[in-house]
């Protein structure tokens, strides 16, 4: 096998391995009953589905992306909505992973509304004091 496959299949089996970790994780914190610590499950959960789909939209682009290679027109409209499904994707994984600072009992910057440690004097993003 060559090095550069070798590699990419390591680092595909350490991410199946870390998404395996992580459902782990999620399904016990969904065992205690805080309301937050629900709440922080289920967003966890849903940041899972999301990046499940983000793989499949990534086959799916790849998949174009060699059909191409292979003399196929490209469907542009097919490529974007791939390539805006994923963007919109990823901005939804940021918002519910500020929420889940939030429960956790993170403090927003009142100037920059970035997410920061509930012990930082500091905004981390604009400097702003906390
Ligand atoms: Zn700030």
């Amino acid at each position: 096998m060559d090095d550069n496959v070798r590699k990419l299949f390591d680092k595909l089996k350490k991410r199946a391995i870390d998404m395996g970790a992580a459902a782990e994780y999620t399904l016990k914190q969904a065992g205690r009953k805080t309301g937050d610590t629900v709440e922080i499950a289920k967003l966890n959960m849903k940041i899972f589905d999301i990046n499940s789909e983000i793989d499949l939209d990534f086959r799916k682009l790849g998949e174009l992306v060699y059909a191409v290679h292979n003399g196929r027109e490209a469907d542009d409209n097919e490529i974007e909505s791939l390539i805006s499904g994923i963007e919109q994707k990823l901005n939804d994984i940021v918002l519910y992973k500020e929420r889940i600072g939030i429960l956790k009992g993170s403090v927003e910057c009142p100037v920059c509304q970035s997410i920061c440690g509930k012990d930082d004097k500091f905004c981390k993003k604009c400097g702003s004091e906390l």
